[in-house]
């Protein structure tokens, strides 16, 4: 068990205002912010992110919304990082997303779903490292 996860403020929770509130309630949850930056990716890039998805109906929306404004990519640590993580910011579709999760108070669709998280250690480690290099992690 790891205890470091990889996540994004998606453009809708970053276009909408909710970056300062979604930052706050990761940290009063306990997570460290061990590095983080403001950038818009481009489609190339938000593609490459998702190559796992590249074969989904929905991946040329995924990236053409994750291409469309700025996000926050962070990497943050907490014991069990990543379940933890993913219990805070609640399921992918925030319809189905439990109360007072991140997703189910600031997302709207399955497809602007305001947050990702990385779903294991090892892809936790791919995904901060594609964001970050050794020197930008504290
Ligand atoms: P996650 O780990 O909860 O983010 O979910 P997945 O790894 O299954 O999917 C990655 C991302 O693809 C999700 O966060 C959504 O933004 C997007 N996505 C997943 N399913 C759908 C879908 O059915 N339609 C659309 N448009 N996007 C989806």
């Amino acid at each position: 068990m790891s205890n470091i996860t990889f996540t994004m403020v998606k453009p809708d929770a970053v276009g909408n205002g909710y970056t300062g509130k979604i930052i706050d309630q990761i940290i009063s949850a306990g997570f460290t912010i061990k590095a983080m930056k403001y950038l818009h990716l481009s489609a190339e890039q938000a593609g490459r992110f998702y190559d796992i998805h590249r074969e989904r109906s929905f991946f040329k929306d995924l990236v053409a919304f994750m291409s469309s404004g700025p996000i926050v990519a962070a990497v943050l640590e907490k014991d069990n990082a990543v379940a933890d993580f993913r219990t805070l910011i609640g399921a992918t579709d925030p319809q189905k997303a439990e109360a007072g999760t991140i997703r189910q108070l600031y997302a709207k669709s399955i497809d602007a779903n305001a947050m990702h998280g990385s779903d294991s250690d090892e892809n936790a480690k791919i995904e901060a490292s594609f964001f970050f290099s050794a020197l930008e992690i504290f």
